[in-house]
């Protein structure tokens, strides 16, 4: 696991998603060393690093090429990258050509969210697992409520996280912002 700190950032690229909530993730996907992960959206590289050191495969897509950019310096600066293939596009088109996902996060979608859905359920394969964060209410209804018309049971954690400051004069406790993570398994 990485701290947030040890990542490259630019002020353009969202990310990294926050330590504690990657290792939510981390968790919560019960990825293999032979699971094929994608991750759409993604951002500064902060998922896909993690996954890169526990996954077989990793497919990462962001529509932002300066996000494609970030992501390969941290992998690059982590050792990582080898089983890693990063690519230049919406998720929405990108993911038509991948099969047999394991784990799908999707950390950012735009619009797209309902389309990349219905993509990732196509592809996923048995037991697979879909991950979805959200900072917006409408992306926590709007992926719910997909999920439920796709089959699924979805589950939503909402996830307060306060790092202590420590000063002279005592702790001082800092939040970070709530963020939801959803999942859902394939049958
Ligand atoms: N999990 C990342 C942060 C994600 S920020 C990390 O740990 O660093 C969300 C990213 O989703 C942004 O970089 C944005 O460009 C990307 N994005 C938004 N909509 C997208 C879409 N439809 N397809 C692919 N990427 C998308």
């Amino acid at each position: 696991m990485f701290e947030d700190n040890d990542f490259i950032k630019t002020c353009d690229v969202p990310g990294p998603t926050k330590e504690a909530i990657r290792a939510i993730i981390v968790y919560k996907s019960e990825v293999k060393s032979t699971d094929v992960v994608v991750d759409c959206g993604c951002g500064t590289g902060g998922l896909t690093c993690e996954f890169a050191q526990r996954a077989g495969k990793v497919i990462s897509i962001d529509t932002n090429p300066e996000a494609i950019e970030v992501t390969s310096k941290n992998l690059k600066k982590f050792g990582l990258g080898d089983n890693v293939t990063l690519i230049n596009d919406d998720g929405a088109n990108a993911l038509k050509d991948i099969d047999n996902i394991d784990i799908a996060v999707v950390g950012g979608s735009g619009r797209q969210l309902e389309n990349i859905l219905d993509i990732v359920d196509e592809k996923l394969n048995p037991k697979g697992r879909i991950i979805i964060t959200a900072i917006l209410v409408d992306t926590k209804v709007e992926a719910t409520n997909k999920l439920k018309s796709l089959g699924y049971n979805p589950k939503l954690m909402e996830v307060n996280v306060s790092n202590g400051r420590i000063l002279d004069r005592g702790i001082l406790m800092i939040s970070e912002n709530p963020i939801a993570i959803m999942t859902a398994q394939k049958r």
